[in-house]
């Protein structure tokens, strides 16, 4: 029934159809749903993952966006990691992200981060996008993911524009009497070079994420809500362009209805499961 098609040739034509277990013979524990994407991978001509927070919490990230947020729930991320933060107060601001630099610095990647550069090697997976900052799809190997929301591998000074890698960074931080890490030539605080609250994403990255997704016959998203924009609206460039798009997370998304494939169980079991599957294991 559902044959290897060439790039673009999907069409799943009722998606709610495809949604519902019922119609698809799915069963509970979602193995057939496992082998239907393995299917759909080996098929399509252009797959593109999509990953968010939770694909970083198996490495101790929590998600700030869900309850047990650690270091998220003593101060509120939308005040302290915003622009205006920055901005009017940089000692203030640094003496939170520091931390934040110091706690993500030491996280290594975990078996979905490594599943997927797996993928990559073998041809399978064309690109990363990633929401996230901490650098693990690097870090596990994937190259050149596309980093919508920056990372923190380097500062960048507001003024002079000079980029500044994290180990530098960090060596400024210590060595500042106020804990700001501060530009070489105007003595200035440098900026993570992450998307604050208040920032737009920076437009190649997201115009380069734009066109892998609308070129994608199947987005996995992988670990995120898809509720915070733009990002949230990338997997409906694939599905409008004729793309399947499967999500793999645990809790639950906006865009259920849209869901190819969905499989909802711990990301490095669903994703070493894949890879397995695609005899990558
Ligand atoms: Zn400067």
């Amino acid at each position: 029934m559902l044959d290897v098609a060439p790039k673009g040739a999907y069409d799943h034509g009722d998606t709610d159809s495809a949604a519902t277990p019922a119609t698809g013979g799915v069963d509970r524990a979602g193995t057939n749903d496992l082998a239907r994407l393995a299917e759909l991978v080996r098929g399509a001509g252009s797959v593109v993952a999509l990953t968010g927070a939770g694909i970083s919490v198996p490495s101790g990230i929590p998600d700030f966006r869900s309850p047990g947020g650690g270091l998220w729930e003593t101060v509120d991320p939308m005040r302290v990691a915003h622009i205006d933060a920055f901005r009017s107060d940089p000692v203030r601001f640094w003496s939170f992200y520091g931390e934040r630099f110091a706690t993500l610095g030491a996280k290594q990647p975990n078996g979905a981060h490594r599943a997927l550069v797996a993928m990559e090697a073998t041809g399978m997976l064309e690109a990363v996008i990633t929401q996230n900052i901490d650098m693990l799809h690097r870090k596990a190997g994937a190259r050149d993911p596309i980093e919508v929301h920056g990372s923190i591998a380097s500062c960048r000074c507001p003024r002079c524009a000079g980029s500044v890698p994290l180990a530098q960074v960090r060596m400024r931080l210590q060595g500042d009497p106020d804990g700001v890490p501060r530009c070489e030539g105007c003595r200035g605080p440098l900026k993570p070079e992450v998307v604050l609250f208040g920032e737009l994403l920076p437009e190649r990255a997201l115009a380069r994420a734009r066109e892998l997704c609308e070129g994608a016959d199947l987005l996995l998203c992988i670990g995120s809500s898809l509720e915070v924009h733009p990002v949230a609206g990338l997997p409906l460039l694939t599905h409008a362009a004729g793309g399947t798009v499967a999500i793999i997370t645990q809790g639950p998304t906006p865009l259920e209805e849209l869901a190819g494939v969905r499989l909802r169980g711990d990301v490095v079991d669903e994703l070493q499961a894949l890879a397995g599957a695609l005899g990558l294991g």
